[in-house]
């Protein structure tokens, strides 16, 4: 009998909704670094006619165009297990519209602001121009720095409140303002980094895992972060 208990629980939310740049790679990276050090994984898909379950280990939220973003902004608050999910420790990671419907409110297409999910202190309006191309940042300090980069598309420009901190201070690109990227609080990280920001950047994932169960292993360099060297070179 196989035990399902103690899988590391990867919970990709709405790939319906938002899943408009390669953010699977996400997903698929955080497993593959969780195998290579033995720990066991099981990736939930969480279609946004279904309820979001609260006892995952990590959660993934992906980009998205401005109208599926609000569907799923409204169908993750009346659902409520992503929000109780954050409160009992899960990690989230959330990319451009999914970072912007995890935070306290973000912009429609008209700029009103609508409500978002509540669980990072980021408020997100629109910017007189539209954040296209590679973005090279460097990450706070606390979650261990290192250099990030992604491709950004979007509208959004992001405030981060007090009880958030920026995860990152852009060396190229936008960002939130053309000064720092994404944002954290506690286990919850939002990020302008498009789709597959974990393989592009392993210690990310890395970092993610470590949030769910502690001390990993060092794994021998890998595609993964040839990979990253190509992009930074190729961003700078
Ligand atoms: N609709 C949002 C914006 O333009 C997010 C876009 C995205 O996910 N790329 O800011």
């Amino acid at each position: 009998m196989s035990d399902t208990s103690s899988a590391l629980r990867i919970v990709w939310i709405y790939p319906d909704l938002l899943s408009t740049y390669g953010d699977q790679g996400n997903a698929l990276i955080l497993r593959r670094r969780a195998e290579l050090r033995g720990i066991r994984t099981e990736l939930v898909r969480v279609l946004s006619s279904d309820p979001v379950p609260v006892e995952g280990d990590i959660y993934l939220l992906g980009g998205g165009e401005d109208r599926p973003q609000i569907l799923a902004a409204e169908r993750l608050r009346s659902d409520g297990g992503l929000k109780r999910a954050a409160e009992r420790g899960a990690a989230v990671f959330a990319v451009c519209a999914g970072y912007q419907i995890i935070g306290e409110s973000y912009g429609d297409d008209a700029d009103n602001p609508l409500p978002g999910v509540g669980i990072l202190d980021v408020r997100s309006g629109r910017g007189e121009t539209r954040a296209v191309g590679e973005i090279v940042a460097d990450v706070a300090p606390e979650l261990g720095g290192g250099r990030i980069t992604g491709f950004e598309n979007h509208q959004g420009r992001t405030a981060v409140g007090p009880s958030a901190v920026p995860l990152s201070r852009t060396v190229t690109g936008i960002g939130n303002d053309g000064q720092t990227e994404g944002a954290y609080q506690g286990q919850v990280i939002g990020t302008y980094l498009h789709g597959p920001a974990l393989p592009r950047n392993p210690h990310l994932a890395d970092l993610l895992l470590r949030m769910r169960v502690g001390d990993l292993a060092p794994l021998p360099p890998s595609w993964g972060e040839a990979l990253h060297q190509e992009r930074l070179a190729a961003a700078l």
